[in-house]
């Protein structure tokens, strides 16, 4: 698996390798076919199957791909760099030193003078040029035309969902698309800060093309993992969208090989072969239910730490996290690490999250980030069954009944009361929910004493029960598993 590192950090070895790479697909006639795919990607105006819609970012990770895999039949250790413009973002930049892409157009027409894509070099002459230009150097206007993206900016794009929206174009809202959002608010800018040969249809004949591009890349990576439950969109045949758009539409211009990529094809890029440096590895921390919080850290940029937990009994479970870190918690289950129950910011105390929720038995995951992609910092994790939960409701016995409402499907309320006087009680819901009871106890809550559906009046459950002194707990939930509706129970003697 190949690993796609962070420019900046390459060593002296590295760029030169990378360097080396690329001139000799420019030598041999490789690395204008690939100017060419982009040209006439976007000569297709209206039918381009690689701007300007959903398949923005899958048409650009196959093509970084190919020349990825170009790259390396020249020389196996290369991988592309990506360029965090976030970071690095002036014409001092180390990106710009001459031993790597060169420097800013300072000659005439914006003509690039240093490094080794200079024109004066004799190895980097433009052969693919948009139409009616006819510069054969490579060419840059830094900061001429538009701002670098901040990270503040990218993290409010890779919290936008979902994917992509109607009408599936440049016109798609960049608040309800993150698709034409990446695309728009901060791809675009990249191309057009770097200026001249960046702002062309063949804008790969800048090579910082591919770095910029798989910091795009990268940054759509960041997103699906921060989004597990949010898919690719829109299915093939959507009425309005491009051909080569839809999720299992053949992309341009490979739609005529044996089997042609598809969108499909290359949502998961470990799938395709390499990784980003900023991923970690993840191991998942077992938590156990109502023991003191676990102090961990968001310690790299972008990392996400993996809990489990296992819910032996059927109850409300909150999961919350404590301290001065503003992180995202995200559910799974049961028995199933990818299957999204739930997610939440900012529920809990501060910026905390808290989930609550009613759980089956079962194991459960949770997986916890910072809210912001380029943050850090440490945090306490806790899971409490819903015993050691204060907000539990206490039934009086003789007093009033209390209101309630299943509000989910699968929902079940828990409450308790309290024996004094042994003899007859009377557990009983009222309203037009066909509730379902199960009493435990005493002093336990998982020990069933009795259950009831029907026998009280309507749909309502009853139980008539001789109880001894002791602590009790009452579930209500729907006789459906996806019903839902409000309703009021009360203990009478
Ligand atoms: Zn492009
Ligand atoms: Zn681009």
């Amino acid at each position: 698996m190949g690993t796609r590192k962070n420019q900046s950090t390459l060593t002296a070895a590295e760029k030169a390798a990378f360097v080396a790479a690329v001139k000799a697909l420019k030598a041999n006639g490789t690395y204008d076919v690939f100017v060419d795919q982009h040209r006439t990607a976007f000569l297709a105006g209206v039918n381009d199957p690689a701007h300007g819609g959903p398949a923005f970012l899958p048409w650009h990770r196959e093509y970084l791909r190919r020349f990825e895999l170009a790259l390396q039949e020249i020389d196996p250790d290369v991988s592309i760099p990506y360029w965090d413009w976030t970071v690095d973002r002036t014409a001092g930049a180390s990106i710009w030193n001459a031993d790597f892409m060169g420097g800013n157009g300072t000659g005439p027409g914006g003509r690039v003078m240093t490094g080794p894509f200079a024109f004066s070099t004799g190895e980097w002459t433009l052969t693919v040029l948009d139409p009616g230009d006819t510069d054969t150097f490579l060419t840059r206007a830094f900061g001429v035309m538009g701002s670098l993206p901040t990270q503040q900016g990218v993290n409010t794009a890779t919290n936008i969902v979902p994917y992509d929206s109607p009408p599936w174009n440049r016109n798609s809202s960049t608040s309800t698309s993150f698709r034409n959002h990446l695309e728009g608010i901060i791809h675009n800018p990249g191309h057009m800060w770097v200026g001249g040969s960046m702002m062309a249809m063949s804008s790969p004949n800048d090579p910082v093309f591919w770095l910029h591009h798989c910091n795009i890349d990268r940054l759509w990576s960041v997103w699906q993992r921060e989004n597990p439950g949010q898919n690719y969109l829109p299915p093939s045949g959507t009425p309005g969208v491009v051909d080569g758009h839809g999720l299992d539409d053949p992309m341009p211009p490979w739609n005529n090989e044996a089997s042609p990529p598809m969108p499909r094809d290359v949502l998961d890029h470990h799938a395709l072969g390499y990784t980003y440096d900023d991923e970690e590895p993840t191991q998942v921390v077992p938590l156990t239910v109502d023991a003191a919080p676990f102090t961990a850290s968001i310690g790299q940029a972008g990392e996400i730490d993996a809990y489990s937990f296992v819910a032996s009994t059927q109850e409300s479970y909150v999961i919350e996290t404590e301290g001065s870190t503003d992180v995202v918690a995200a559910l799974y289950g049961p028995n199933d690490a990818n299957a999204l129950i739930a997610e939440d910011d900012d529920s809990g105390v501060d910026q905390n999250s808290r989930i609550a929720r009613n759980l089956v038995p079962g194991t459960y995951y949770v997986r916890i980030r910072h809210y912001s992609s380029s943050s850090t910092g440490s945090y306490r994790i806790s899971v409490r069954g819903s015993g050691l939960q204060p907000g539990i409701q206490t039934i009086q016995v003789n007093g009033p009944a209390v209101q309630g409402t299943l509000s989910a499907a699968n929902e079940r309320d828990l409450y308790t009361f309290t024996v004094v006087t042994p003899g007859s009680h009377t557990i009983e819901t009222a309203g037009s929910t066909d509730c379902f009871l199960t009493l435990f106890g005493p002093n336990s809550q998982t020990t069933v004493i009795t259950q009831d559906d029907d026998s009280g009046p309507g749909t309502n459950s009853r139980i008539v029960q001789n109880l001894g002194a002791g602590v009790y707990y009452v579930q209500v939930r729907h006789y459906s598993p996806t019903g839902t509706g409000a309703y009021s129970v009360s203990v009478r003697t």
